[in-house]
């Protein structure tokens, strides 16, 4: 026996004619390595004295030819298992392209023209009418609805077909589906036999969502409805039809609407620019001040009512209120006010005033033209001094800025 020398000294001493193949239970190696007690493994002839055919020399003649023909090689070959579903093809294949027409009721019109031609032709009879009547279209209807089915729910329509129990891993298995042979469509079940609605709406028609004939049913039924909500949209739409994941399917196809897009558009925003740091930063309460006047206030009066004005002062970064009420807007009676509030609140440092066009135009001549001829001569900061007002922060150490012009 050569199992003691190397595999590959003897696989490059011997040419591969040469090889032969020894079976399992002739094989003396096998023995230890499928486990064998020390007992058994010394009165085995096998193991001491190899195969008997060794000894008789029959092996080179015996083994001889086409081993892969042999029954010995059939006996060594493990049996492999291979799986094989066998389903019935029930899906025929539709005679019009659906997704040619976006519109259902177009699809089921020219469905029905088609199915008018093919009676035609089997009947050999033509049709009085050019119209389509209703049977007609009810009958071009439940064609679709029989081929979505067939399409979706291949083995369920089989099964309920044939009379035989749903699998049940079906997906209609909670809708206690049943087959309606007159109109040949699955039906919910459902619980509602003795009520008194009508059938078609106590067993309504087992339709999936996702199908591109679906959508078009949806879209047909928000149509008629003038484009409603999803909520009555799918009211209606159970009348005669269960819609699998009904609520959100609905939803996603009036998404879709572009008549419903328009109407509930909303206007487009800007983008609006970074908060200023003075908004953004710790600071103590009114650091950082807005000031700005209210329309005047009428204030009843002895002989005649009297026009009064309250000057707000808000923090930038708290939001606070201060609110002080001035008897006229001159500079004297603002910086009166002004004082009161910084002695309430403290000294700011940076204050936001409103009115930044007053500040802007520098030629003194021009601002009281743009005075004299303004019709909101009722503004306060109009009849302020700026230049006095000015140098009068600035002695204060408080830094002043205007805000945007026509900013809201
Ligand atoms: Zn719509």
């Amino acid at each position: 026996m050569s199992q003691t020398r190397p595999g590959g000294e003897i696989q490059s001493t011997w040419d591969p004619q040469h090889w032969k193949h020894c079976p399992g239970e002739d094989n003396p190696a096998d023995l230890i390595t499928r486990g064998l007690s020390l007992k058994v493994l010394a009165e085995n002839s096998l193991w001491w004295n190899g195969p008997k055919w060794l000894a008789s020399n029959c092996w080179a003649t015996e083994r001889q030819g086409n081993e892969e023909s042999s029954e010995f090689v059939k006996r060594e070959r493990k049996p492999k298992q291979v799986t094989m579903h066998a389903c019935a093809g029930l899906a025929k294949e539709p005679i019009i392209d659906a997704c040619r027409y976006d519109k259902w009721l177009t699809l089921i019109r020219v469905t029905a023209y088609v199915l008018r031609w093919v009676q035609v032709f089997k009947s050999g009879e033509s049709s009085e009418s050019r119209e389509l009547s209703a049977e007609e279209l009810k009958n071009a209807k439940l064609n679709w609805y029989r081929q979505v089915q067939r399409e979706v729910y291949r083995i369920e329509y089989a099964q309920l077909e044939a009379g035989q129990p749903l699998p049940k891993t079906s997906t209609t298995l909670n809708l206690d589906p049943y087959f309606d042979k007159e109109d040949r469509l699955l039906r919910v079940g459902g619980r509602q036999q003795y009520s008194n609605l009508p059938e078609v709406t106590k067993h309504p028609i087992i339709l999936p969502h996702g199908h591109p004939v679906v959508e078009k049913i949806i879209q047909c039924v928000h149509n008629e409805l003038l484009h409603a909500g999803p909520e009555n949209t799918l009211s209606v739409l159970q009348q005669n039809i269960w819609l699998t994941h009904g609520c959100h399917e609905v939803k996603r196809v009036l998404m879709k609407c572009l008549v419903c897009q328009r109407q509930h558009v909303g206007p487009s925003s800007q983008k609006m620019a970074p908060l200023p740091s003075e908004r953004v930063l710790f600071s103590p309460p009114f650091t950082h001040v807005g000031i700005d006047f209210v329309n005047p206030l009428y204030v009843q009066g002895n002989p005649s009512p009297h026009k009064s004005y309250v000057c707000i002062f808000t923090c930038a970064s708290s939001r606070m209120v201060h609110l002080e009420l001035t008897s006229d807007p001159s500079t004297n009676a603002f910086f009166q006010a002004f004082n009161r509030m910084i002695s309430r609140r403290g000294l700011c440092s940076t204050i936001w005033l409103d009115n930044a066009k007053t500040f802007k135009c520098a030629d003194r001549q021009i601002r009281k033209l743009y005075k004299s001829q303004s019709s909101d001569s009722d503004q306060p900061w109009n009849d302020i001094d700026q230049g006095e007002l000015q140098a009068k922060l600035a002695s204060k150490g408080i830094k002043w800025k205007f805000i945007v012009e026509r900013s809201p």
